[in-house]
């Protein structure tokens, strides 16, 4: 098995350091031909409308919706939470629209721009999540496919959808595997 992990901006290389570490290939993705050669793409954690536009100047857009409407599965992060969504509140900056979700961009508030927090997420078993946050968004809202995996108080920060996944955090800066291998789970299941 072999992941492509998007690689124009962000923490693509923390990414591939957490699937080296559950033992799977990963490949930097910069092209759309490269998107043939992979089974699961992570979408990182960065800055979204510049993503967006970079998608666009690497015509990797339009690729990217059709691996997912095709049933590639789909991890996004943070930004990459972000560019999964159909909508994104109060903007209309470029987005994949793959996830029924609405997200709230930088949603915390300036005051805690980053923080860490012990998640209960009940799919990944009983010791709790160290969530690292950074500007991060939240799910406002999600539709009726989609899967609430983990709230933080009544912020939805985890979710799936078939085979999209879906973190406000960034599981790519701890230790914990959990989160990749249920990935890789999903990955083995499509
Ligand atoms: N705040 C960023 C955005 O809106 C996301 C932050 C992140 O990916 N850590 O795109």
């Amino acid at each position: 098995m072999r992941i492509g992990v998007l690689a124009l901006q962000g923490a693509f290389i923390e990414h591939q350091k957490s699937l080296a570490a559950c033992g799977v290939e990963s490949m930097q993705i910069r092209k759309p031909e490269q998107l043939e050669a992979i089974q699961g793409l992570i979408i990182p954690g960065g800055e979204s409308t510049t993503m967006g536009k970079l998608m666009h100047q690497f015509d990797l857009f339009e690729p990217i919706v059709e691996l997912g409407q095709q049933g590639t599965p789909i991890f996004g992060t943070c930004a990459g939470m972000i560019m999964l969504a159909r909508e994104i509140y109060g903007s209309e900056q470029p987005r994949l629209g793959l996830m029924d979700i609405e997200v709230e961009r930088n949603a915390f508030g300036r005051q805690v721009e980053s923080f860490e927090a012990d998640l209960e997420v009940p799919a990944l078993g009983e010791d709790p999540f160290k969530a690292v946050f950074i500007r991060a968004p939240y799910i406002h809202r999600v539709g009726d496919p989609v899967e609430i995996l983990a709230q933080y108080g009544e912020k939805i920060v985890l979710a799936r959808q078939g085979h999209y996944l879906a973190a406000a955090f960034h599981p790519e800066l701890t230790e914990d595997l959990r989160l990749h291998r249920y990935f890789l789970n999903m990955i083995g299941s499509y």
